[in-house]
């Protein structure tokens, strides 16, 4: 939280964390640039174990950067990534241990169309954790309401389908936590509905979650917190309930004006 009063600040952080417990993730001072082009200038960001955080903002302000930053896919300029205090944007740290605690599914699903879902999934635990997981795999196939589509190919399934397998292979490495970047935004409006499902159900179960999304409502419903980005920082966080009811700032505002 920034001192002094209300007049004249330019941020505002309700950040749900607690002074002197240890986040799970945190970020400080994270910046990122393309060239000239300045995304991100000077994150912090703290995310409690079991926490939801839902990003929003205009399209550019830098959203999938920061979830790309987080999980090393981009190495940032300047700042630092802990993860259980652990500092994960040291130059040089091996990214594979990195990424298989961090999961991240995307907006395009990029399932393999020559193998089957099972056969998805169990890829990459073959691969990198080598361990055949296939019984680990089929859980989470009927945890997900998927076990009567394990066994299909990526185009016999629904575009909601497919994206709700995307979640489950990134589920079978045991991540430790999960970035989601608008994972609804390419699906047809009636199947966004059991993508955010599996969400709903990831979060009661205590996952640890960020997301990238275009979906106030449900940002407003299950984000413990919602972060408005503009300009390469957060320039609000707070409550979803005060956020989307009592925005303080001008910007937040006018972006929510927009999109509600
Ligand atoms: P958002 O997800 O909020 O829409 P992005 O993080 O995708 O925002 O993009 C933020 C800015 O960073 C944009 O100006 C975009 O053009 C730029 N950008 C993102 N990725 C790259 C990249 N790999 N190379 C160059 N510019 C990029
Ligand atoms: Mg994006």
């Amino acid at each position: 939280a920034l001192p002094g009063g209300a007049a004249g600040r330019d941020t505002i952080d309700q950040s749900s964390q607690d002074a002197g417990t240890t986040a799970k993730l945190s970020l400080r001072g994270v910046r990122k640039s393309f060239g000239d082009n300045i995304v991100l200038s000077g994150i912090d960001l703290d995310v409690a174990a079991g926490e939801m955080v839902c990003l929003i903002g205009a399209s550019g302000s830098g959203k999938s950067t920061l979830l790309r930053c987080i999980n090393q896919l981009e190495p940032i300029d300047d700042g630092v990534v802990l993860l259980d205090g652990q500092d994960i944007s040291e130059p040089g740290l091996d990214l594979g241990p990195v990424r298989q605690r961090i999961g991240i599914v995307f907006q395009s699903y990029n399932l393999f169309p020559h193998m089957s879902a099972l056969q998805n999934v169990l890829l990459a635990p073959r691969r990198v954790l080598r361990r055949d997981s296939t019984a680990e795999a089929e859980a989470l196939f009927a945890r997900f309401g998927l076990a009567a589509h394990m066994h299909k190919y990526p185009d016999q399934l629904s575009g909601g389908q497919q994206q709700r397998v995307a979640v489950i292979r990134a589920l079978a490495m045991r991540p430790e936590m999960m970035l989601f970047d608008e994972i609804t935004a390419a699906l047809d409006p009636e199947l966004v509905g059991e993508v955010l499902n599996v969400l709903r159900q990831l979060r009661a179960e205590g996952m640890t979650m960020i997301l990238a999304t275009h979906e106030m409502g449900f940002a407003r419903e299950l984000a413990d917190r919602v972060c408005f980005m503009d300009g390469g920082v957060i320039v609000e966080q707070g409550p979803p309930e005060r956020i989307f009811s009592a925005p303080e700032l001008a910007r937040t505002k006018e972006f929510l004006r927009s999109v509600l």
